[in-house]
């Protein structure tokens, strides 16, 4: 059962996802009376729809850094926690068969590299050794981390609820934000299906769903929900040990390790923007074209299991981190086109310092949403 919503809080989040879920906790342990109101169960947005993957090679410095600290907070995450996330980490192995794209990995390996991340470019004949169910043809080279991974989105959202919850935040599941109540540029109060919360202090963890939460208090937050579905294979004997997420960069298909099987995904081209979480066979042919050219060992294995859930598109694919300066306050971290949930850990820290007015670690000025309009785009192009 849901708990009596307070009539009152410091800050009210909106959204129970990951990154909702990681500020809740790290504002709970600041001390500041927080309130976080969810519309469906915990995690039932794009959070527990994840494949699951934790990486630090970005081509962004901050996405790096951000990366990095996610996986020094999954790796500890028991002991932190006490939850397991059944973390495995057998690294992330982008196959690239475009020269700009490995000259672009190439840069990012060094910038990776000078912030510490243990990257570096392989040879075609080494990615077929470390993935040896692919196929090497046409592949010009690899970009590859071994401390990069996979975990359960699931499990961490539950040791994120229960730690927010001990720390004294007040989780309300299925409970709708419904809009927000602003007098004079200040914010008074987010109105919910189950009353008012009086607050002057909003943060947006809403994902998929912001840009309408951006438009009850007059923030344009520019985020677009697209489907993406996964599909989970029949047990495969014989499958090598010990693969890591592969990712075959210019068709964006990837697959890990997924109990006896694997987790397979792939953008399709043809999805549009909306709503939709139904799955569908329109995107299979392609799926079946590209497994039997770039992993033919897999051509013949039967599907067990899938699901569909939302990216959170941004225009740059780049997160949305900040506060907007035209309503006090409204504070958002939303957007982050399908690799935010290994943000979580460290944009859960970054929102709190924000909220308390203080720099955070890591500095999260270039994901303004106001970039569009002034600075431009600054895009994270290694996204799948
Ligand atoms: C198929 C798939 C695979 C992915 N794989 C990966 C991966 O491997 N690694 C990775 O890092 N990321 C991955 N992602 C992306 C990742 O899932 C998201 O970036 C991340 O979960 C975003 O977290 P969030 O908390 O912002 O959003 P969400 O988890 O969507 O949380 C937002 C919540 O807000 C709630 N909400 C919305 N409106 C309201 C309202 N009015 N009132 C109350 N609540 C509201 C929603 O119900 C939702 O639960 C994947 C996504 C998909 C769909």
């Amino acid at each position: 059962m849901s708990p009596a919503l307070p009539s009152r809080a410091d800050a009210v989040v909106i959204g129970g996802g990951v990154i909702g879920l990681s500020t809740a906790y790290h504002l709970a342990r600041r001390g500041i009376g927080v309130v976080l109101v969810e519309m469906g169960a915990l995690g039932s947005g794009s959070t527990c729809k994840a494949a699951g993957g934790v990486r630090a090679q970005f081509s962004d410095a901050a996405n790096i850094v951000m990366g990095q600290h996610g996986l020094a907070v999954f790796e500890r995450f028991g002991e932190l926690f006490d939850q397991r996330i059944d973390l495995v980490q057998h690294g992330y192995l982008f196959l690239l068969d475009d020269a700009a794209d490995v000259a672009d990995f190439e840069r990012s390996v060094t910038l990776q590299n000078s912030l510490g991340v243990d990257s570096r470019m392989v040879t075609a004949a080494e990615a077929k050794r470390l993935a040896p169910v692919i196929s090497g043809d046409g592949i010009l080279a690899a970009a590859y981390a071994p401390r990069d991974g996979h975990c359960s989105p699931e499990s961490v959202v539950l040791g994120y609820a229960r730690a927010a919850r001990r720390a004294g935040a007040t989780l309300v599941p299925h409970c709708r934000a419904t809009g927000g109540e602003v007098v004079d540029g200040a914010i008074r109060a987010v109105r919910t299906e189950a009353g008012d919360i009086a607050t002057d202090t909003v943060v947006c963890a809403a994902g998929a769903w912001s840009r309408t939460i951006g438009e009850w208090f007059g923030v344009d937050l520019p985020v677009d929900p697209v489907r993406r579905q996964i599909l989970v294979t029949e047990p495969i004997p014989d499958l090598p040990a010990g693969m890591p997420m592969t990712i075959d960069f210019s068709t964006s298909l990837y697959f890990h390790e997924e109990g006896p099987g694997l987790l397979i995904g792939m953008s399709d081209p043809d999805e549009t923007v909306g709503f939709r979480l139904g799955r569908d066979d329109a995107w299979l042919p392609r799926l079946a074209a590209t497994i039997e050219r770039r992993v033919p060992a897999l051509a013949e294995v039967g599907i067990a299991s899938g699901w569909a859930g939302l990216y959170e598109v941004t225009p740059d694919h780049n997160g949305l981190i900040g506060e907007a300066p035209g309503v006090s306050r409204f504070l958002y971290a939303t957007g982050f086109s399908g690799h935010g949930f290994l943000l979580g850990p460290a944009v859960g820290e970054v929102m709190t310092s924000l909220v308390a007015g203080e720099a955070p670690f890591v500095d999260v000025s270039q994901f303004d949403a106001r970039r569009f309009e002034a600075a431009g785009p600054h895009p994270e192009t290694h996204i799948v």
